[in-house]
């Protein structure tokens, strides 16, 4: 037999950004009896967790549910509004963008990859992959576009493999200022539940997301949020889609159902991940992924290392990237922190291989257990002979001992 728990005692660190751990609450949900997703008490199960969805991506309009990894979705998206050989304007801020660029080429379609050009001279790493999406950029290619042969617009949110977030209503207002027709599709796969987003006020057509990160679920369901326009566009769009369609999901599910087999038990773990969101409220929950963030920075700062992310106003409230110095191969120091401290860094992605590790900060954390996740990594550096300008630890206990706002509103 194959040992499925090597974790002698206590819980296991999983501190990447995604799979997130998930609470025993959750757990527990998951584990109730399958039920006929044909019979009657499913449909109140199916009505609730869409009518839930739609909360979370702050939406009035359809979510479109499915068994499937956030991949899916993006594909989904993609299918549902566009045709073969169609433009899209994509933008490369890391790694996931990449790999959505790639997905577009193999569906037939016609990738342009926007980018801030050159490298950072400090690390040698590629600027486009230190900061956030450039809305200026998209305008002005879109103004170049008078025929409108660009049908989408495609940007990353919380772009995971650096810990960048970008500003997703300044795209919105860059593509009405062109005055250009295209899509707007955004990825918050790793955003959603734990960085503000807001589908119908920032005017996004298609939000992307998934289960296993700021919703706190194992992997295994993911989410289209839709605008009017979207709906409208899949109506004509000509890409072939059978399982991904819109149309029958939207219908079926409006009663609660799917036109096929759902994934039972990962929705009634949806279900409680909701009531757990919702009972909490929205606010509270980006204010202590922001405060985790900052103390997670604070840390990186006393070490005297460089986060991935170079925005100072676009940190990630979900991940932090960490550059490790010339010559420290960062998946060393993982693997040395993971085999003696029981936890989980995030590796460094694509072109960021053995250049830096990601510390995830998402879902079911709290101020001890991210203060935890700092002194492995604290030990893991100092034992791996990285020369640290002074204690992450201790700045990060500071950060984590001031008083705390949306506490003190909550006691009021
Ligand atoms: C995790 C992630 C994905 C991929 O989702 P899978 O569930 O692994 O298919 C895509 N984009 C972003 C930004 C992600 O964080």
């Amino acid at each position: 037999m194959i040992a499925l728990n090597n974790h002698p005692s206590g819980r296991h660190f999983l501190q990447i950004p995604g799979p997130s751990p998930v609470p025993d609450r959750i757990l527990r949900a998951i584990s109730l009896p399958t039920i006929d997703h044909r019979g009657p008490e499913f449909a109140r199960l199916g009505q609730k967790v869409v009518a839930g969805m739609q909360q979370i991506f702050q939406t009035r309009h359809p979510v479109v549910i499915y068994p499937a990894s956030g991949t899916g979705a993006w594909e989904a998206a993609l299918v549902n509004t566009l045709s073969p050989g169609d433009t899209v304007l994509m933008y490369e801020t890391g790694h996931f963008a990449s790999l959505w660029q790639k997905m577009a080429t193999r569906l037939g379609l016609e990738p342009e990859f926007l980018a801030l050009p050159g490298t950072d001279p400090a690390t040698g790493l590629p600027n486009s992959w230190r900061h956030g999406v450039r809305a200026d950029l998209i305008e002005e290619r879109l103004r170049r576009d008078s025929a409108h042969r660009i049908q989408a617009v495609c940007v990353v949110h919380n772009e995971t493999s650096t810990g960048v977030t970008s500003d997703i209503a300044r795209v919105r207002k860059a593509i009405d200022a062109a005055r250009h027709p295209a899509l707007l599709l955004v990825d918050t796969i790793s955003g959603l539940a734990s960085a503000d987003f807001r589908h119908d006020e920032w005017g996004v057509d298609v939000t992307i997301s998934g289960s296993q990160k700021g919703l706190m679920l194992p992997p295994g369901i993911s989410f289209n949020a839709l605008s009017p326009k979207a709906l409208a566009r899949s109506k004509t769009a000509r890409l072939p889609r059978a399982y991904w369609g819109w149309d029958e999901i939207v219908e079926m599910s409006a009663g609660g159902y799917w036109p096929y087999t759902p994934n039972t038990n990962l929705l009634y773990g949806l279900s409680e991940a909701l009531d757990m969101i919702l009972e909490q409220g929205l606010p509270a929950i980006f204010a202590r992924h922001q405060r985790w963030a900052a103390g997670v920075r604070s840390a990186v700062r006393a070490w005297g290392l460089a986060t991935q992310c170079a925005d100072d106003e676009l940190h990630s409230p979900v991940l932090t990237g960490v550059v490790t110095p010339p010559g420290i191969d960062a998946d060393a120091v993982r693997r040395l922190i993971h085999d003696r401290f029981d936890l989980s860094l995030g590796t460094g992605l694509g072109k960021l291989k053995g250049r830096m590790f990601r510390i995830g900060h998402l879902g079911d954390c709290n101020d001890l257990t991210v203060m935890a996740t700092l002194a492995g990594v604290e030990m893991g550096l100092r034992l791996s002979g990285v020369p640290l300008a002074g204690s992450g630890v201790a700045a990060a206990m500071e950060h984590f001992a001031r008083p705390r706002a949306e506490t003190l509103s909550a006691t009021r």
